[in-house]
């Protein structure tokens, strides 16, 4: 469980938002929403333990991440994945790139020896690698070169990599925000099987279908902070808070 209590950030001074608090369980998925700027990628890379909050408290399991030793923060980042707007995937074949996020979850040594079985052209083992595959339905172009395919693809293999990455949270920055409908498809059954295998599931995104498609839970971000989150069909169809209607009516 990754728990956010009182978190305030900023940058230079500015502050982007105060009292942030949001919990994410095991097996569900919560959606952040808000308008562009509000600070969605922001709580995501607090969320990631990339960055420390200015104030406040970033508990995972427990452990209170900021206050605990480098040691300890770094075993609670590595039981986080994470996959961005853009893929970023290696020159090299699907399979290989979904099996670095096995890898690198095991350990650097497992790493470094992708990194040599990538100069040798060693192939990489299959079974978990194939398997994250088919999940996003790419299984069958194991093979092919990751640098032949089209944004969409490519989205869906970062995808596969990091549920190969097996991690306990995954966060996801606008996963689908440039893709067609059939891969967005591909993708949102990709974040319930995620939620399946008892992975809890932070999505930002500023389409608010998808929320209402995919979230167990919403998490509205306007202002300067969190104003309301609640149970999906509560936040959509009898939000406690008049700014949440206004912004889901699309008048903020
Ligand atoms: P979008 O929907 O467009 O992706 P967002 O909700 O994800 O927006 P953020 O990217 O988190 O918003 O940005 C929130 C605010 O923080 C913005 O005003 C942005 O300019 C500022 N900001 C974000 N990252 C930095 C940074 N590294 N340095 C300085 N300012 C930053
Ligand atoms: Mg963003």
């Amino acid at each position: 469980t990754l728990d956010v209590t009182d978190v305030h950030h900023g940058y230079n001074g500015d502050p982007v938002f105060e009292e942030v608090s949001l919990s994410v369980s095991p097996g569900e998925v919560v959606a952040i929403i808000g308008p562009s700027g509000v600070g969605k990628s922001t709580l995501l890379r607090l969320l990631a333990l990339f960055e420390r909050p200015d104030r406040g408290r970033i508990e995972y399991d427990g452990t209170d991440v900021w206050a605990a030793p480098e040691r300890r923060r770094l075993a609670c980042r590595r039981r986080i994945g994470m996959v961005f707007q853009t893929a970023n995937l290696f020159d090299a074949s699907i399979r290989r790139n979904v099996e670095y996020g096995l890898r690198v979850r095991r350990s650097w040594l497992e790493r470094l020896k992708w990194h040599l079985e990538r100069l040798t052209g060693e192939a990489p083992g299959t079974g978990e690698t194939l398997e994250a595959l088919d999940v996003v339905g790419l299984a069958d172009s194991a093979t092919q070169n990751a640098a032949s395919l089209s944004g969409g693809e490519a989205q869906r293999v970062a995808f596969a990599r990091a549920l190969a990455y097996d991690p306990d949270v995954l966060l996801l920055d606008e996963p689908t925000s440039d893709l067609d409908p059939r891969n967005t498809a591909v993708i949102e059954d990709a974040v319930l099987e995620a939620r399946d295998r008892e992975i809890g599931v932070v999505v930002a995104t500023h389409d608010m279908n998808q929320a209402e498609r995919v979230a167990d839970r919403v998490a509205v971000l306007l202002g300067d902070g969190i104003i309301e989150v609640g149970e999906t069909a509560t936040i959509f169809e009898a939000p406690r808070d008049e700014r949440t209607r206004k912004f889901i009516d699309g008048e903020l």
